[in-house]
């Protein structure tokens, strides 16, 4: 096990926050994390979320950092704590229909795609009019709207994930005095991995998600 309470000193240093991912890692390799005081663990896959939660304290946290499908918010919704990948209106409505079924509020984060890679997943920057009109709280009374979340290339350059994470820091300020400005809750940053999360933290991250250095290598590779 790597230094889990240095990280976490590291973390708090910069009043951000901790969340343990332990995607692929065993109930009880989890059980050791939450020991040491950890209470935010992120999943990216619904399925073996919804497989770990109920065999564990309720008193973790649970993020869900990979990407949802629509059908699949009905599963997660009566524990999730937040929702760190919403990326349509489509997706945002049903959250908030789910989580009016089951009287809870939800936390969302809205997800940017500002890395060079291809991918499917995250708002595009240059297409995000949309989420300039969405009517918070109005339409959305069950959604605590929390801030963004977004991933920086996988590259060993630093210029080029420092430039991405202020990327995301000004589509989060420009979101925070606009849309947002009467949402206090709205005030998350949740960018930083295990190989970036320190020029995240410079950069005004105030959520790291860091997995491989909490649990070490990861079982079988991500997708
Ligand atoms: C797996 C994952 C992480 C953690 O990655 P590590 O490199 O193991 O720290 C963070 N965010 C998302 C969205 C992930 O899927």
């Amino acid at each position: 096990m790597h230094d889990v309470e240095q990280i976490l000193a590291r973390v708090r240093s910069r009043n951000a926050a901790l969340i343990a991912v332990s995607k692929t890692h065993s109930v009880s390799r989890i059980r050791e994390i939450y020991d040491l005081g950890i209470r935010d663990f992120g999943e990216n896959k619904v399925q073996e979320m919804i497989e770990k939660a109920p065999q564990l304290p309720p008193d973790i946290r649970w993020h869900l950092i990979g990407h949802l499908q629509t059908n699949k918010v009905k599963y997660v919704a009566p524990f999730v704590f937040m929702i760190h990948t919403v990326d349509s209106e489509k997706l945002l409505g049903e959250i908030e229909k789910q989580a009016a079924k089951h009287d809870r509020s939800i936390r969302v984060l809205f997800q940017f795609h500002v890395a060079r890679e291809e991918s499917k997943f995250g708002i595009d920057p240059n297409r995000m009019d949309w989420l300039t009109q969405v009517d918070f709280p109005l339409e959305y009374p069950h959604l605590i709207p929390s801030g963004v979340m977004g991933m920086a290339t996988f590259t060993d350059d630093e210029d080029i994930i420092r430039r991405e994470f202020q990327q995301l820091h000004s589509i989060f300020h420009r979101l925070k005095t606009s849309v947002f400005a009467d949402q206090a809750s709205f005030k998350d940053i949740s960018m930083g991995m295990s190989s970036d999360y320190a020029i995240a933290l410079e950069e005004g991250s105030t959520m790291v998600r860091i997995g491989s250095l909490i649990f070490g290598a990861r079982e079988f590779p991500p997708q």
